[in-house]
């Protein structure tokens, strides 16, 4: 067993190691070495202080979806950390997403951290430990085993492990749907409908809130997809939380 976990560590170090080389750690922002994005230039991100309806956009006191959109989107609210038009923001998510940096997850753990803590958002919505789980948006296995992780779910483990609130990946992806990016507003709906699936065992506490964590939501079709899920075993209380909202 000794042998395999020091074996490990080293091909860990070598996967460090060519890293460095093909992607150097260097600061998105300001090209200072060491880390993917400085303390300075994650301070310089400006977090969300305003709130809105993520479907229609129009502003509201605390994040939550609007009466109208409400008919049809069954998410109690959507919190959105930051603006993805801030170019080191949207740097580190194609970082993550497309250069397969792990590591990027971190900061934008801690940009998210950082709107939940400046916005109360835990008082104001009483989530905590016992009442509250940290449900990653999954992908299809498919996706998963070209990107070797799931950029949702290594963002969820950061706030799991700050908020001492457990994640848990209870439902799955059952269609590999179309990058919802690349389609008109009307064809995203039709897209991600019925994709997911609650892959948990039913006896699960219904009276839980549903943190769905994801790190870009667009018009909130996959979120409240995944929210259907939930609302169909009964569960009540069930949000969405992401990194940045990409425009139409
Ligand atoms: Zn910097
Ligand atoms: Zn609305």
């Amino acid at each position: 067993m000794a042998f395999i976990g020091n074996s490990m560590s080293f091909l860990e170090k070598i996967k460090n190691v060519i890293l460095d080389l093909i992607f150097p750690r260097e600061c998105i922002g300001c090209g200072t070495e060491g880390s993917y994005l400085c303390g300075d230039c994650q301070r310089k991100i400006k977090i969300n202080r305003n709130f809105y309806c993520v479907v229609c956009k129009k502003p509201t006191h605390l994040p939550r979806i609007c009466e109208d959109c409400g008919k049809e989107y069954r998410l109690k609210a959507v919190f959105v950390a930051a603006d993805y038009n801030d170019k080191a923001l949207h740097d580190l998510i194609h970082l993550l997403k497309y250069k397969f940096i792990e590591e990027a997850s971190s900061g934008l753990g801690e940009i998210v951290i950082n709107y939940l803590e400046q916005n109360k958002i835990f008082q104001n919505f009483d989530f905590g430990p016992d009442n509250t789980v940290f449900v990653p948006v999954p992908l299809h296995r498919k996706r998963f085993l070209n990107r070797g992780f799931n950029q949702s779910d290594l963002i969820a483990n950061h706030l799991s492990e700050f908020y001492k609130i457990p994640k848990k990946v209870l439902i799955s992806r059952i269609r590999n749907t179309q990058s919802q990016v690349e389609l008109k507003k009307s064809e995203r709906r039709e897209n991600v409908r019925d994709a997911f699936i609650l892959s948990a065992d039913k006896s699960f506490d219904k009276n839980k809130k549903i943190i769905l964590v994801d790190d870009v939501v667009t018009t909130g079709s996959t979120l409240n997809e995944c929210a259907k899920v939930f609302l169909k075993e009964g569960f009540v209380d069930v949000y969405g939380l992401v990194v940045a909202q990409r425009e139409d």
